[in-house]
């Protein structure tokens, strides 16, 4: 049977990031430039069973490359977790005559489309767009570059109070298990010190920390904390620094979803320029289930499998960095 390629559905999925739109952008564009079709599909999985599907042109996405978010919305569907559920998407896309899809989105979309690609013959490509920078097989995600401006910019603001009144801050920032916007966002705003899951089972972070006398020549510290289960999270951790060190004044600030919004860096908009062309190029030359990654500045292509299922490592001398920087 002929490869048959006319038409595309694109669908952003889980966590919106900034330079999602970017993204949108680069896939619809080029798969017009090269004849192709596009559909797309709002509200992710959710839009592919409920039949959320249109036409886009060109001019669908004019002036959306500078917004963060995502143009075409995003939703968790527990239906697409069922067989059931995914016999319904499929019929959709036999219904729009629906050739491929792009997935832009995380561990979780791929996770999703991967077991879809192996129930249904349907070329999938993914592009990578999540803050948290842990998906393996690719330098950077989209919105990661983002997040870690955004982090340091509140990071900046709160050392101001935390110089002049003295004061021991821990930062809370998200990350979902992976300690990369810690451990960065703390290098780049001259934070003391980073609480991360990745080093949490091999030693006593706090302990770590307090033994290395990080508050002999300061009287105000940042502490950058990822969020996780594993780290105790900020609070956890101030609330453990009230009680064996009552003469800090400890404070926790909690980022939250300040993160995951805004105007992407020109960082996001290229990579996601590049990487939403790559996946068309993907499709063209007849790759499948595949992720678009970019490693040293070149585009790669990650298997699915090994996106979701291989860990990605932080560079754990950076905390040596951060350590010589911050004496
Ligand atoms: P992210 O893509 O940011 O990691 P989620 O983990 O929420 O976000 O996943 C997004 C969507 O992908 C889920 O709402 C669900 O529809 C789909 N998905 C995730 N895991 C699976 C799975 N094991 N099987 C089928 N679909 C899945």
């Amino acid at each position: 049977m002929q490869y048959k390629l006319e038409c595309i559905g694109l669908l952003t999925s889980g966590g919106d990031a900034p330079g999602m739109n970017a993204a949108i952008r680069a896939v619809t564009r080029t798969a017009i430039y090269n004849g192709i079709r596009v559909k797309a599909i709002y509200r992710g999985y959710k839009g592919l069973i409920s039949d959320e599907i249109v036409d886009f042109q060109t001019q669908n996405v004019s002036n959306i490359i500078q917004q963060g978010g995502t143009i075409l919305k995003t939703a968790r569907c527990p239906e697409f977790r069922t067989p059931e559920g995914r016999k319904i998407a499929y019929d959709n896309i036999l219904k729009h005559n629906i050739d491929a899809l792009v997935v832009i989105g995380g561990d979780g979309t791929f996770t999703g489309a991967r077991i879809f690609a192996q129930e249904y013959n349907i070329p999938i490509v993914g592009i990578p767009g999540t803050i948290d920078n842990d998906l393996y097989g690719t330098d950077s995600t989209i919105g990661y570059d983002t997040a870690l401006n955004t982090i340091i910019e509140a990071v900046d603001k709160i050392r101001d109070t935390a110089s002049s009144h003295e004061r021991l801050f821990f930062i809370e920032v998200m990350g979902r298990d992976a300690g990369f916007l810690a451990l960065n966002s703390a290098i780049a705003s001259g934070a003391e010190a980073a609480i991360i899951p990745e080093r949490e089972t091999k030693v006593d972070q706090l302990e770590e920390l307090i033994g290395h006398g990080f508050r002999k020549s300061k009287n105000s510290s940042i502490v950058i904390v990822a969020e996780s289960d594993v780290t105790g999270g900020a609070n956890g951790l101030a609330e453990r620094m009230r009680k064996e060190h009552p003469e800090y004044d400890v404070r926790v600030t909690i980022l939250g979803h300040i993160q995951r919004g805004g105007s992407p860096t020109a960082y996001d908009r290229i990579i996601a320029s590049r990487m939403g062309t790559a996946a068309i190029d993907a499709l063209l030359d007849e790759q499948r289930n595949i992720m678009i990654g970019i490693v040293n500045n070149e585009i790669v292509h990650v298997p699915f499998t090994k996106a979701i299922k291989d860990d990605k490592p932080v560079d754990e001398s950076l905390l040596g960095v951060l350590q010589i920087l911050s004496i």
